[in-house]
């Protein structure tokens, strides 16, 4: 008992999640109306969820899914407190997003070079050149940027990747201005001892942790137990999408999103606040469910919270 109370009090007070469904999550679906993606993201700040991303500003052929990102932000009914963020790949995107209203910026480089030429079409180098312009635009709008590496945890093309090249990334972006960094499972091969040995090398680069974002996939089952491992090293930022809502169209294979129903389940069972309500954020699920008309992958939206008794129904054979 008294080691269980050691063990908590090294986890974080709070956490801020972040939820990425309408973004990372619908992009890889058949192209949702404007309307129903508004409606999504409306039904998420109603939760309490503080940071939404909201967009993407790639060229509309790129990710058709995407299209009509300046009405999405512009449509959305914004609530004070929640800060609506918006994914950029190029000076072009940054400036389309800043005139749109987004709240913060996203961008990010590949870890892996196979995977950041097949995704962004550009070397790594080229890509750090652009999040650069994209964080002057942005700060001249005085607005923060969230950089993010992606692949951290392995690639498909090119298998482990060493995580003090992953830290050297998350350096170089500190170094161009970016205000926070996050840390993309883009393929789902992280484990509790990937994000551990990750973590290790940040923190040996002289990055603080409370600078640092975690974006898991569960691909392989190992999404939550990932995020457990990162909030015992004190890391309270994450990325999570509705019922699981999500994956990355450019990795083959690659599926699947924590659920922020799942994770905001897990972390307030450890006393540790989000201020986001599950039961909204559940019904917030299933309107994700009935927009893409399909089964999404998260548990909690089907099982109900744990909290939730059953009356005993004699009746009923057991
Ligand atoms: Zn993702």
């Amino acid at each position: 008992m008294r080691q269980w109370a050691a063990m908590l009090s090294v986890l974080p007070t709070q956490c801020d999640l972040r939820e990425v469904g309408p973004r990372d999550g619908l992009q890889n679906e058949a192209p949702v109306p404007v309307a129903e993606r508004v409606r999504l993201i409306d039904a998420l700040a109603a939760s309490g969820v503080r940071r939404i991303e909201a967009a993407s500003f790639v060229h509309p052929s790129a990710i058709p899914a995407m299209a009509g990102a300046e009405e999405v932000l512009t449509s959305i009914d914004r609530r004070p407190g929640v800060s609506y963020t918006a994914l950029v790949p190029n000076r072009k995107g940054a400036e389309r997003a800043l005139a749109a209203g987004a709240d913060e910026l996203e961008a990010f480089v590949s870890a892996s070079t196979t995977h950041n030429l097949k995704n962004i079409k550009r070397t790594p180098t080229e890509t750090l050149e652009e999040i650069a312009g994209i964080v002057e635009l942005a700060h001249a709008a005085g607005r923060p940027v969230d950089a993010g590496v992606a692949t951290c945890f392995g690639c498909p093309y090119e298998g482990d990747i060493e995580p003090t090249v992953v830290a050297g990334y998350a350096q170089r972006l500190l170094d161009l201005g970016a205000d926070t960094i996050f840390f993309g499972d883009t393929t789902g091969m992280g484990s509790p001892r990937r994000v551990g040995l990750l973590l290790d090398a940040v923190e040996g680069a002289g990055i603080g942790l409370e600078l640092v974002g975690l974006h898991f996939h569960d691909t392989r089952g190992t999404g939550l137990a990932n995020a457990y491992a990162a909030l015992q090293r004190g890391v309270s930022r994450f990325d999570a999408s509705i019922g699981g809502l999500g994956g990355c169209p450019y990795a083959p294979g690659a599926s699947g999103n924590i659920a922020t129903e799942d994770l905001v389940h897990m972390v307030e069972d450890l006393g540790v606040a989000t201020g986001i309500s599950l039961g909204s954020l559940i019904d917030a699920a299933h309107l994700a469910e009935e927009i893409v008309g399909r089964r999404l992958p998260g548990q909690v939206m089907r099982a109900g919270p744990r909290s939730l008794l059953v009356s005993v129904d004699p009746a009923v054979p057991g």
